[in-house]
């Protein structure tokens, strides 16, 4: 929501006072794959749902960068203004991260507003191994980053980040200076009252401030090295296992997306029913597992690929190779018998 207001504010700051009927039709391009938070915001800020166009998604579930060009010139064509493009580390099914430097070079070509939705796979900055997925986000003029998430900070403490000084200030201010006083004895810069759209609000920035005074930048990274670690554990642990199908072989953050096949169906012939059959089975086993209080682990259907179980992991508390086997375990006992 802050990204996408700084954009069009960046563009049209008459909006503010005038209005979204002051412009033509703004649209924002994300990809089908992104998070369901670019739809609320287009509903929240009058941009409307119609208006987010949803860019294809490879087999891996990044944007296709040229699917994204060819939208924005035909939104152009329709008088239509590309006000931002959305991409995302880390997809919340497939934990997917878009191309991001061949998006900065779109954005850079059509001048478009980039942000970036790392709310997950934001942390992997932390490691020196994986940062590298992340390259390009550096050219972005915004980026949402949930420390709540891969990190493990208490619900809830999202970071936004933008290279644009002063434009929050400028965008969200409604010159409120009998609360925000511009004689005070201190930098009024620190009433992000100014900057943000709550007033009162509890101060979640602590949470992260006191992580990283603990552990420092060196056990940011010694825990997200090995969450991946132990995430690739598990991914290699029921490759080939028996009862147990990857849907991708490559994952890009901690998400390992697979499905479980009971005994009953292993070996016969997968047509249309057996899917069918299949994508029944995660829910069965989902209530099987949460009712006995042994996990809960999600599951999700992908455009025409069905109920798959997403398993993904986080920093705290650490995950261990002995939970891995565990949850292993759990799914050969829940799933094995089902029919
Ligand atoms: C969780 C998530 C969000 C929403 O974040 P909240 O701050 O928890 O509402 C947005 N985008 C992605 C990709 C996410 O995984």
């Amino acid at each position: 929501m802050y990204g996408l207001v700084l954009a069009r504010h960046q563009r049209f700051p008459d909006i503010k006072t005038k209005g979204i009927a002051s412009v033509p039709t703004l649209v924002i391009l994300t990809s089908e794959e992104s998070h369901y938070s670019i739809q609320k915001t287009a509903h929240w800020l009058g941009y409307g749902t119609d208006n987010v166009i949803k860019v294809k998604t490879d087999k891996n579930g990044k944007i296709i960068p040229h699917d994204l060009e060819m939208q924005i010139v035909e939104c152009s064509r329709a008088g239509k203004i590309p006000i931002a493009v959305n991409a995302t580390v880390g997809t919340t099914v497939l934990g997917a991260i878009d191309p991001l430097d061949d998006v900065a070079d779109i954005c850079k070509k059509y001048g478009i507003w980039m942000h970036v939705d790392a709310c997950f796979g934001g942390s992997l900055i932390f490691s020196e191994t994986h940062r590298i997925r992340l390259k390009g986000i550096e050219r972005s003029d915004s980026i949402a980053w949930n420390a709540h998430k891969m990190l493990g900070a208490p619900l809830q403490c999202a970071i936004f980040i933008t290279r644009h000084e002063n434009l929050l200030q400028e965008c969200n201010t409604t010159s409120a200076n009998y609360l925000f006083q511009p004689d005070k004895y201190y930098d009024n810069a620190y009433d992000t009252g100014n900057k943000s759209i709550q007033c009162g609000r509890k101060v979640d920035a602590f949470k992260l401030w006191v992580m990283w005074k603990a552990r420092g930048d060196e056990g940011f990274k010694e825990r997200v090295d090995h969450l991946m670690d132990c995430a690739r554990y598990f991914k290699e642990s029921i490759d080939g296992r028996e009862g147990f199908r990857l849907v991708l072989q490559q994952f890009e953050s901690s998400n390992v997306c697979f499905y479980y096949i009971p005994k009953s169906m292993r070996g016969l012939e997968e047509d249309k029913e057996w899917w069918d059959r299949l994508y029944l089975v995660a829910p069965r086993m989902k209530k099987l597992m949460v009712f006995d209080g042994a996990a809960m682990i999600g599951y999700s259907p992908l455009k025409t690929m069905g109920n798959f179980w997403r398993i993904n992991f986080g920093c705290e508390p650490q995950p261990s190779y002995k939970e891995m086997d565990t949850i292993i375990g759990l799914f050969e006992k829940y799933g094995q018998d089902l029919d």
